[in-house]
């Protein structure tokens, strides 16, 4: 099977071809879904919000009781024998699962967690994204209470996102008791009454490193926010309406269920927002 972009991925101690990285069908991860990963952004060779990632991926083993025999010198190492000295746009994989042990839902005793990683080119969203706006729609989040960890049982994230496809959208955007909690992959922002509103972290969302990373940024340069939860009649009413990720940075979306939000172009505030990412990025190279 040919792996388009991806000449080398790291298993297990060793960087080797696509072809030659294989797990057991025992791994806890091919069983039960056992297991976490991060997804990180590489510009001009380095790692964007590195720190922050490698901490999250920490606390998520951590949480899971996954064990971590990994310093950060390892990971460190790791992304720069994945980055290769690439200074083109990539985006990092990293993969932990409970590994290899006879099928058991109790946590096994002796197992070695597999690791495994590959780099691979980070292709832009389409111009139009960020001129016209995507399309998302509302789903009902329909996944479990533990959102906040970056597990990959993904089937629900999966599923939704697959609905948002065959509806012509990009997005699926999330509502538990009224409220939105985040996109299928992505956190959701709103600008509702002059206000950047996101809802706070907590067990129902995930906390998303880019996420973070607008919020700091619009704390720095006075833009008015707040990590506040919204009802989806408060969304579906509000001026602008963006979601972030770490491979899609931060997107207008500009029509929900069919229906414009707002004028139903990207608004002045994502503007200016992501006129601060963009420097931010590019300070950071
Ligand atoms: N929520 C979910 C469910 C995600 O899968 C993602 C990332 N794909 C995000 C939020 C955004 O997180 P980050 O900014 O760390 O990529």
């Amino acid at each position: 099977m040919a792996f388009p972009g991806i000449e080398t991925v790291y298993l297990n101690g060793r960087f080797v071809s696509p072809d030659e990285a294989s797990v057991s069908a025992f791994d806890r991860g091919f069983l039960f879904g056992d297991g976490i990963y991060e997804v990180v952004p590489v510009y001009a060779g380095r790692p964007l919000r590195w720190p922050q990632h490698l901490a999250r991926l920490q606390r998520n083993l951590e949480i899971l009781e996954i064990p971590n025999p990994w310093s950060t010198e390892d990971f460190d190492a790791l992304a720069a024998g994945l980055i290769d000295g690439r200074t083109h746009d990539l985006y990092l994989y990293i993969q932990v699962t409970r590994g290899v042990a006879p099928r058991d839902h109790v946590f096994p005793e002796n197992a070695t967690p597999t690791l495994f990683a590959y780099a691979q080119a980070l292709t832009p969203s389409p111009a139009e994204f960020y001129t016209a706006g995507v399309a998302a729609i509302t789903l009902s989040d329909i996944r479990w209470q533990r959102c906040d960890l970056k597990t990959i049982s993904l089937v629900g994230n999966v599923w939704l996102r697959q609905k948002a496809k065959e509806n012509h959208a990009i997005e699926a955007l999330l509502v538990r008791d009224g409220y939105v909690t985040e996109g299928s992959a992505s956190n959701v922002f709103a600008v509702i009454d002059g206000v950047v509103l996101t809802p706070p972290t907590g067990p129902l969302l995930l906390p998303g490193i880019t996420r973070d990373l607008v919020l700091e940024l619009m704390d720095r340069d006075g833009v008015k926010h707040a990590e506040r939860i919204f009802l989806e009649a408060e969304m579906l009413d509000a001026d602008e309406v963006w979601i972030t990720s770490s491979t899609k940075e931060i997107l207008p979306v500009t029509r929900i269920n069919d229906v414009p939000v707002g004028r139903g172009r990207p608004g002045p505030v994502y503007a200016r927002v992501r006129g601060l990412y963009q420097q931010y990025k590019a300070h950071d190279r």
